[in-house]
């Protein structure tokens, strides 16, 4: 595998890290750090023991020593928060009530579905959710650094996704509300909500932000990526109305749409999990999160790959 391909630890700005692994794909996410004398803030983990371990070797090259006092989990899915139990046990965890109250029941942490090929072994982890939480906002004073944690006010990428900026060098940890050259992903959230906050996210003027999963985005290409998350799910909203009106099933609308030039993305079978996402909403009713998962492997053909 070349260098391009191995995860890496990027200085965003001065002592705020970004561990961005590539492709991306399914439960291979990026994390972060804020780095300071007096403290380390951890922005998620990784989804196994080998990858989270790999995150935090790298981390300890740029701490000087200052330990990891606390960490924020930016929602509740594995590849962000099964790494928790490899932080230290004085670390605080803060998170969502959602996040917290998700992993508390996440059963996929004891055995991984055979949804994705490799099934995913997460090695030597346990269920370690947030003690801390918030609803809305919180500020972490540590070091010189003013560090706010804010939730967006409705669901998006998830019922309880939280968001980490620094003010001071203009750095916003996005966690799973953008996806960056991966598709995007919004079934256990809110189609219409994934839409409005890419209007929230904006308001930041970021210069840096760090997508949870995909390369890092500069101020430059900001807009670029709102709008192709703007022009994706236009697209999972229309296709699911067709299928609706047509009386298809989410399996079979998603076979119908023309994806264009997102058929190019990893992950592209996520469509039929944002349709099953815009269907229950619509309806009001709950989602088959298996029943969705097994429509997405019916539509790759096979178990979904993953690099894990
Ligand atoms: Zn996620």
């Amino acid at each position: 595998m070349s260098d391009e391909h191995e995860p890496r630890l990027h200085t965003v700005a001065d002592g705020v890290h970004a561990w961005v692994q590539p492709d991306g794909s399914w439960w291979v996410n990026n994390a972060g750090a804020v780095v300071t004398a007096d403290g380390v803030v951890v922005v998620d983990t990784c989804a196994t023991e080998r990858r989270t371990r790999a995150f935090l070797t790298a981390l300890e090259q740029v701490c000087a020593g200052a330990p990891i006092t606390v960490a924020v989990n930016t929602h509740l899915h594995g590849d962000h928060t099964y790494g928790n139990s490899l932080l230290p046990a004085s670390a605080v965890i803060i998170g969502h009530p959602n996040t917290r109250a998700g992993l508390l029941v996440d059963p996929v942490i004891d055995g991984c579905p055979p949804f994705w090929t490799p099934v995913p072994d997460w090695g030597n982890v346990t269920r370690r959710p947030p003690t801390l939480t918030t609803q809305t906002s919180l500020t972490v004073h540590i070091g010189d650094r003013r560090i706010e944690i804010r939730h967006p006010g409705h669901p998006a990428h998830t019922t309880g996704d939280l968001v980490v900026w620094l003010p001071d060098s203009r750095v916003l940890f996005v966690g799973d509300l953008l996806f960056h050259q991966v598709t995007p992903l919004v079934f256990m959230g809110s189609v219409q909500g994934a839409v409005r906050v890419l209007d929230w996210i904006a308001a930041f003027e970021p210069e840096h932000v760090v997508p949870g999963h995909g390369p890092l985005i500069d101020a430059a290409e900001l807009a670029g990526v709102l709008e192709t998350h703007r022009r994706y799910y236009d697209l999972v909203l229309e296709t699911a109305s067709r299928g609706h009106r047509d009386g298809l099933a989410p399996l079979a609308a998603a076979r119908r749409c023309v994806l264009g030039t997102f058929a190019d993305l990893p992950d592209s079978e996520r469509i039929v999990l944002n349709l099953h996402r815009a269907y229950a909403d619509d309806l009001g009713t709950e989602m088959d999160l298996i029943g969705a998962l097994a429509d997405a492997v019916a539509l790759n053909n096979g178990p979904m790959p993953t690099s894990v």
